[in-house]
Order: C-alpha cells, then structure tokens, then sequence
C-alpha cells in the first residue's frame, strides 16, 4: 500500500472544497488498514477515515493527518428466504448504486435512500436518512476493524446506537473503527412508505412499485439542489439538522414566531412540522426561510434557495471560510429570531 504525502482532499469531497491531507492513503482491506494505523502510530499521527466525501467540510488548511480512503468492493447475498434476504455491502461501494441493485431485484427497505451520494460504509456513521426510512430500520450489523486492537468484529444493531443521525461511529466510538462491511435485512414484500408529503403526493391513485418510488425520490430531489458532481455547485446536502422538539419546546417556538412573524407563520410551522412518537420534527428549511435568509451569501458560498438547508458552492471556488461564515449568519439569525438553535450535519475537519 502507498503512501502519499500533501495530497489536496477537494476533488475527494462533493462540496469541491478542501486543502492537502499531509498523508493519504488508499485501503482496500484489513492489511492496508493495519499497515496505515501503525504507519500514523509511528509519525504520532491522528488519522480520518474518508468514504465519498459528501458529508464533510474540510478546512482550507487541509488534515494535519494520515487520510485513510476506504475502497473495498462486493455485494453479497449471505441469506434469504421467501420474504427476506440479507445483503452483505462492502463500504466501498456506490451508496446509489446499491439501492439501485436491491430496487432491480425487488427488495424493499433502502428505495427511499435513493440519490443520496456517499459510499455504503458511512450510511451507518450517521445513520442516513430521508422521506420516513432510516438505515437503522434495515442494519442488521456492521464488521469493522478496530484500530486499537486491529481485530475484525461484528456490532450488532443494537449496539451501534442509532438515533438521528447519530449513531457510536460519529459520537461515542468516533474514530475508533474503519467499517468494512454491512448487513442489510430486506423485504421481499412490498412495504411502501409514503408519509413524507413530497412523496404521498405522487401516489395518490395506486400502490407503487419499487422502481417508481425510486424515480420519484430522484425526482424530487433533483428538483430540490444539484446533485454535486461538478465544482460548480458542490455541496454536502443538508447543511443544517431538523430541530427535534419536544412539547413545551415546540409550543415555546410558536410563540416565538407568532411574535417575530404573526399567525400566519404558525399556521405554515404546523402544516410542515413532522411529529415522531411524542417528539415533533421541525423542519430548519422552513426556519431559514422565514427568517429571509434564503437569499443569503458568502463570497463564493450561497444558500440554495430551492432548498436553504443545502449551502452551494456555488462560484466553484468558494473556500471552506466561506461556507463555515455562512454557517454561522444563518446560525445567528435563526436563534434570535426563533430561538433555535441550529446544528450542523456536515462534519468539519482540519479546523481548530
Ligand atoms: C446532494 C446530497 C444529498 C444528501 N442527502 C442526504 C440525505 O437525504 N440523508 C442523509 O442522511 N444524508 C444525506 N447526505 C449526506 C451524505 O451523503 C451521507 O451522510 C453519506 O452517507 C456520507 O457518505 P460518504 O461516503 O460521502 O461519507 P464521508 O463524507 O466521506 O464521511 C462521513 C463520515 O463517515 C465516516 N466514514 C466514512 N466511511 C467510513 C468507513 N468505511 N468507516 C468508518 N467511518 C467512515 C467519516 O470518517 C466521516 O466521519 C447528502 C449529501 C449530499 C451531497
């Protein structure tokens, strides 16, 4: 396994934004990875674990580290039955594209993750989401090499702690593990779910199949911000979490913005909100807009005005001091105009 020295990490990352890793390297299994930890234990040298780069930030300044870019390959089926297989994913694959493969072969579970970018392995760092399904609801285990002990273990379900977007990889066991594989449990029996309006919406006279579900997740969100695949636009989806609230919170918010922006703009809070069991989802979008933010820039940096939880790249060039100022306007605002405090969903690395 080579590694290299200064390699710049934008072209890494979907945002297109990022200085040099001071070394970086390419592993492939559990022997790249034991000879890249012992490499970083020699130099005294903190490491990051990178997949597709499209949930990161990374400063202009770059990692003063070893990056470790995970790029194992293979689908699995390891079982199935007549209403269930479960699916072995390398984490090096195309998140896409296994959503893509279990949709051909009818399996349901992941058709909503459709058009996420990203590679398979980080789908459970931050337990992925979107329109009412979670990775969580299909994990059965992740196998991940412990970089401490260099042993290959299974965490089961249970154990990886998934809540949202959260689960022991991004909080209490961060950096601890490469992910290598997951196993997912999925359906053979057609289990739609629609609760997301954007999405009932679309169906309102049948039951669809598995591939128009995934057409339309596709749809909507390619009309919602770019997909990045070029400089020009990058981005790293959401920007900014959905509140989670609980009661009094959530009533606390109305009054807020009943005084700040009138009735109206409780009437548009409720019809938007998303209750989950006794807590309420609020979307930030809906935050950022009304509080006139959705116009907002930052040299090369702007908020997607089809979607304000997503900052663009959008000159192609801004830098990460762009982004993250931006960030912080829109952070500002939102907490003294309703209160919020906003969080944010990319991870930022190489900053101080
Ligand atoms: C256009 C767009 C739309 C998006 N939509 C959504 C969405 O709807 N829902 C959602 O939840 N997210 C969304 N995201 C965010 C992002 O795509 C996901 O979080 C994705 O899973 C990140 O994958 P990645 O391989 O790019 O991870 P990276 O950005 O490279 O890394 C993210 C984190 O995972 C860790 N990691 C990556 N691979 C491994 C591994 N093999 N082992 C251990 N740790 C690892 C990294 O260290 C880092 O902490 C979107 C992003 C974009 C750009």
């Amino acid at each position: 396994m080579q590694i290299q020295e200064n390699v710049i990490l934008a072209p890494y990352t979907t945002f297109k934004i990022g200085g040099p890793a001071r070394y970086f390297c390419i592993v492939k299994d559990q022997f790249d990875a034991l000879e890249a930890y012992e490499f970083a234990k020699e130099k005294k040298l903190k490491t990051f674990v990178l997949g597709g780069g499209s949930n990161l930030l990374i400063s202009d300044e770059g990692f003063d580290g070893l990056v470790i870019k995970v790029v194992n390959k293979g689908i699995e089926v390891l079982k199935e039955d007549e209403s269930r297989v479960l699916l072995r994913v390398a984490s090096g694959e195309v998140w896409d594209e296994v959503v893509r493969f279990a949709v051909t072969n009818n399996w349901w579970g992941i058709e909503n993750l459709s058009h996420i970018p990203g590679s398979s392995g980080a789908i459970a760092v931050q337990n992925v989401g979107a329109y009412g399904q979670e990775a969580s609801r299909v994990i059965e285990s992740v196998t991940v090499f412990n970089k401490d002990t260099h042993q290959i273990i299974s965490i089961n379900n249970q154990d990886c702690k998934f809540a949202y977007r959260k689960s022991i990889f991004n909080s209490e066991e961060k950096g601890k593990y490469i992910i290598f594989n997951i196993d997912f449990n999925l359906s053979k029996i057609p289990a739609p779910v629609l609760s997301y309006r954007d999405l009932s919406q679309k169906f309102t006279n049948s039951i669809p199949s598995l591939s128009e579900i995934r057409s339309a997740v596709i749809e909507i969100r390619n009309k919602k911000f770019p997909f990045p695949v070029e400089a020009k636009n990058g981005n790293a989806g959401s920007f900014f979490k959905n509140p989670i609230l609980e009661g009094r919170s959530y009533q606390e918010l109305k009054n807020k913005l009943a005084n700040s922006f009138g009735a109206s703009a409780v009437e548009a809070l409720e019809k938007k909100k998303f209750e989950e069991g006794n807590v309420i989802k609020v979307p930030a979008a809906y935050l950022i807009d009304i509080c006139g933010l959705k116009e907002l820039k930052n040299g090369g940096a702007a908020i997607n005005k089809n979607q304000p939880l997503v900052i663009i790249n959008h000159s192609g060039k801004a830098t990460a001091k762009d982004v993250l100022g931006l960030a912080e306007k829109v952070k500002e605002e939102v907490y003294s105009k309703t209160g919020i405090s906003l969080f944010f969903e990319p991870e930022l690395i190489g900053f101080n």
